[in-house]
């Protein structure tokens, strides 16, 4: 048996690859190995075998595809252009059907519909922000509690953006929309925020539309294609009356980005959809926001594997840090990824942990205090293996609070 869902990944893509191999050495799970049905090269050479019929979906199959974390880190070096990303979520598409389990049944009930619903959310929401007022967080062990604990302190009401709009600070020079997304709207508004303060004082007006739902990359890069198109299909519909779409989390940005592959009128919100440091770096380079003054010391750059790999977006972010008056130092790890990969600590502990302290170390090894991510995933993985005292902020929000001071100074 070979592939048995409409996700099966298309033959086209898989015999593009040549094997050269020449994506081997950006892959993390292949350095930390050592093995080739740890590579790009191997998995894909591994997926064509099923595709030919000459390998079943076994548990070995299962193992090697769910080791990957999903970090596109192959697809930038690769000269065949292998859409490696969009392979291997049609993968797990089939991994779901073909090799079910209770654990992935509560994974997509978790994934596909609990991220889509605003109360589920708000109760995760709540949930957490009393967990941490009374403590409980440090009950919860493993990476689940490490996550909990490096949250930042969740505001009690919430104050999600879904539904709102927020006027320019002076002359209106447009509208753009927000991209709410799930776990940001609850855990990391103080981003959102700091993104609208910024635009506002560009001049937009900022409307985050109350229809809108999670993008669907969790549950696309755990296999619930089938959630995945109902949350892009929901979503194309929640943004069709505007013409700009600005995102703050890397990893919905590129899920956006490639909405084309998932649904009609996909690829039209897709060309819309802009990550805030690209629009910020923008309206910077137009003069319609400030390079502000001052020496506010050096700031480690974190690039996100969904910024970096998938969305090839790597000066903006620094470009940002630079407006705000900072240093960006760069902390020279081929961008390989932090060990965050949504919820691959859960499946992979170890392999997230080494990876995470990998990326602490190298940030440490920086000497800067503060570090910089455009992804709430990065942002708790690095927080939960950086010591107390090295701050882990947005870029957007570096800006933001470089912004508001010299307002009001
Ligand atoms: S997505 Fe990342 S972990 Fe998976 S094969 Fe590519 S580089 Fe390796
Ligand atoms: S770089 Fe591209 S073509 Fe070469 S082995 Fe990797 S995926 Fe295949």
């Amino acid at each position: 048996m070979s592939w048995v869902t409409d996700f099966a990944p298309e033959r086209d893509d898989l015999d593009s690859c040549v094997t050269c191999g020449l994506c081997l050495p950006f892959c993390p799970t292949f350095r930390l190995t050592g093995d080739e049905t740890a590579s790009p090269r191997g998995r894909l050479a591994a997926i064509l075998a099923v595709a030919r019929g000459e390998q079943p979906v076994d548990e070995r199959f299962d193992e090697m595809m769910s080791f990957c974390l999903q970090c596109r880190a192959c697809e930038p070096p690769c000269p065949s252009m292998v859409p490696y990303g969009k392979i291997q979520e049609r993968v797990r598409a089939e991994l779901l059907v073909q090799r079910p389990s209770l654990r992935r049944f509560l994974r997509r009930l978790v994934l596909g519909r609990g991220l889509a619903s605003p109360t589920m959310l708000r109760t995760a929401g709540i949930g957490v922000a009393v967990a941490q007022r009374l403590g409980l967080t440090r009950l919860v062990g493993g990476p689940t509690g490490r996550s909990l604990r490096a949250l930042r302190r969740v505001s009690l009401p919430l104050r999600p953006t879904r539904g709102r709009s927020w006027e320019p600070r002076g002359t209106p020079v447009g509208t753009v929309a927000l991209f709410s997304g799930c776990v940001m709207d609850v855990w990391f508004t103080p981003v959102h925020e700091a993104l609208v303060d910024v635009l506002r004082v560009a001049g937009y007006r900022v409307v985050a539309p109350a229809s809108q739902v999670c993008c669907g990359a969790l549950a696309a890069h755990d296999g619930a294609a089938f959630d995945a198109v109902r949350m892009a299909a929901h979503n194309v519909r929640a943004f069709a009356e505007v013409d700009l779409v600005v995102v703050d989390a890397a990893g919905c940005g590129a899920h956006l980005r490639d909405y084309g592959h998932w649904v009609d009128g996909g690829a039209e919100l897709a060309a819309k959809t802009v990550d805030a440091t690209v629009l910020v770096a923008r309206l910077l380079d137009d003069g319609a926001l400030p390079e502000l003054e001052g020496d506010r010391g050096e700031v480690a750059v974190q690039d996100p594997c969904h910024l970096r790999h998938a969305q090839r977006i790597v000066e903006e972010p620094r470009r940002v840090l630079r407006a705000a008056g900072y240093v960006p130092v760069e902390i020279d790890d081929l961008g390989l990824c932090c060990g965050a990969a949504g919820i691959y600590g859960l499946s992979y502990p170890d392999t997230s942990a080494e990876l995470g302290r990998r990326k602490a170390a190298q940030v440490r090894d920086s000497g800067a205090s503060v570090v910089a991510s455009a992804n709430p995933g990065c942002e708790l993985q690095l927080r939960g293996h950086l010591d107390v005292g090295i701050e882990v902020r947005h870029p957007i929000e570096l800006y933001r609070d470089a912004l508001l001071d010299e307002l009001t100074a």
